[in-house]
């Protein structure tokens, strides 16, 4: 199993927002967490990349326990994510936030510069460039590269956040919300790139999700949580069909 989740749980104040929740991803999988609003799916992308610390349970990955790594330490593991708001550089160009995923514990500015003028940094920065390169080709953002992400339309900012996860070439990939903001055309675009990061890079994807097309067509497995709680887990139409799934969604 690439990541195994044991009985986690999270609590603030009186609420529990994550309570008891175990769950395991396989290598190669494309796993999606569901839940109506509130149900704990972000909280758990937030304790799996170490910016909440659980009060209870384990969470290990490639056969580590990383329950109480630091938070730094996540993406050299080899654990990106992506965020429900697009979390870019506005005014650094496609190509300079490519780069920046190369350091994704550090970033900022000051290490723009840093790659930017010292020599004795730039034939590092040779091999990083080649990386991003191939991300670019990849998701065909050539046409993009030099555009600052200010005027980059939001389609095309989603597929620059999937680029930013994928260049510090992380074994497993958290999307949150990847189709949120985006029509439906571009939710379908969205689809295949989940599915060739899958296929072609062999990346692990665990997603939070709301459109349920999306899900369908990619989820190799789907967990529902409800309050904190998982309520199902199994094949998407499975978990669809399952009563509690089908009650929590109707707010019952
Ligand atoms: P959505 O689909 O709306 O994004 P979600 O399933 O991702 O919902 P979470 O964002 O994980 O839900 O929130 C779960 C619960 O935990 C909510 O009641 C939320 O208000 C609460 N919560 C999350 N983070 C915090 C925090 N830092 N402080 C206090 N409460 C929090």
């Amino acid at each position: 199993m690439l990541l195994e989740i044991k009985n986690l749980a999270v609590q603030f104040g009186g609420i529990r927002a994550v309570d008891d929740v175990s769950f395991k991803i396989a290598q190669g999988e494309v796993f999606t967490i569901i839940g109506p609003n509130g149900a704990g799916k972000t909280t758990i992308f937030n304790l799996v990349s170490r910016i909440y610390q659980s009060t209870a349970g384990k969470i290990i990955f490639d056969g580590r326990e990383i329950t109480n790594s630091p938070a730094h330490r996540i993406a050299n593991l080899g654990i990106a994510r992506t965020f429900q708001n697009i979390e870019l550089f506005e005014n650094a160009t496609v190509l300079q936030n490519l780069l920046l995923g190369r350091h994704p514990h550090r970033g900022g500015q000051g290490l723009l510069r840093e790659m930017l003028f010292l020599s004795s940094v730039r034939r590092r920065e040779q091999e990083h460039r080649l990386r991003v390169e191939e991300i670019i080709d990849f998701l065909e953002l050539a046409h993009y590269r030099s555009t600052s992400i200010s005027v980059l339309p939001y389609g095309v900012r989603k597929v620059v956040e999937l680029g930013r996860a994928l260049a510090c070439e992380p074994r497993l990939l958290l999307l949150d919300e990847p189709s949120s903001g985006l029509n439906v055309e571009e939710t379908e675009d969205m689809s295949f790139w989940i599915k060739d990061i899958r296929d072609e890079l062999g990346v692990t994807v665990c997603m939070v999700e709301h459109d349920m097309t999306l899900v369908n067509g990619v989820s190799d497995r789907v967990l529902a949580l409800n309050y904190g709680r998982v309520i199902a887990e199994g094949t998407p139409s499975v978990v669809q069909d399952n009563a509690e799934v089908i009650k929590a969604y109707l707010g019952e």
